[in-house]
């Protein structure tokens, strides 16, 4: 299987790919993840990511495009995957499509998480008081240290939300029109979504 996850920043699209991905036997590939340890790398690339993804923007879609593509080729992807985070944008939607075509291969489900975006902004916000608390030095929550991510701060909160709406409706209606679709309830805790996506992947198997 070949398949998507779409959801605005916070509405638990990792999550819920790790877990897709270890009970269907398919490979999660989360470009925020990747960027994340390209940023780490702290090169000249890896520099002008942390740019903007400190600032809640989107990475130029040339170079989100050829790591994705590179990492479709790997080996372990064989088998099938989970796409969490891409495609982001109508752009990076019709790249994968043009791939996958000469690939002679297709998705077989693109899965939206709906979240209210008081819900979203919630949570977000959650993450990024555990990353402030974390700075006063309480060690319970150095435990959840890689929890904690530099862009859950109130500005660029709103900032990542701002951004990604109006592209997930694009992408919402790209993939509605080829019959990809599911919208599935991502308000629930996170067992509650999952029942709901593998409710949505019994028939997409059918
Ligand atoms: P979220 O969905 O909560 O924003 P991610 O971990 O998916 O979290 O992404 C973190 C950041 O990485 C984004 O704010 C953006 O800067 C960058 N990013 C991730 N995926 C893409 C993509 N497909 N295109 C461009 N930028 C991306």
């Amino acid at each position: 299987m070949r398949l998507v996850l779409l959801g605005l920043p916070g509405a638990g699209k990792g999550t819920q790919a790790k877990r897709i991905a270890e009970k269907y036997h398919l490979t999660a590939i989360s470009t925020g993840e990747m960027l994340r340890e390209a940023a780490k790398e702290k090169d000249t690339f890896g520099l002008r990511v942390q740019e903007y993804m400190n600032k809640g923007e989107l990475v130029p879609d040339e170079w989100i495009n050829s790591l994705v593509k590179s990492r479709l080729q790997e080996k372990d992807v064989e088998n099938g995957f989970v796409l969490d985070g891409y495609p982001r944008a109508l752009h990076q939607a019709k790249m994968l499509e043009a791939y996958l075509q000469s690939q002679k291969q297709n998705l077989d489900a693109v899965f939206f998480l709906d979240v209210s975006q008081d819900t979203l902004r919630h949570r977000l916000a959650q993450r990024g008081n555990l990353r402030s608390k974390e700075k006063q030095g309480n060690s319970q929550i150095e435990a959840k240290r890689e929890k904690i991510r530099l862009d859950d701060k109130p500005e660029v909160i709103e900032n990542r939300l701002h951004i990604n709406k109006e592209l997930m409706e694009s992408l919402i209606h790209f993939y509605k029109e080829q019959n990809l679709l599911y919208v599935i309830n991502g308000e629930g805790d996170f067992d509650n979504v999952f029942d709901n996506i593998n409710e949505g992947l019994l028939s997409v198997n059918k």
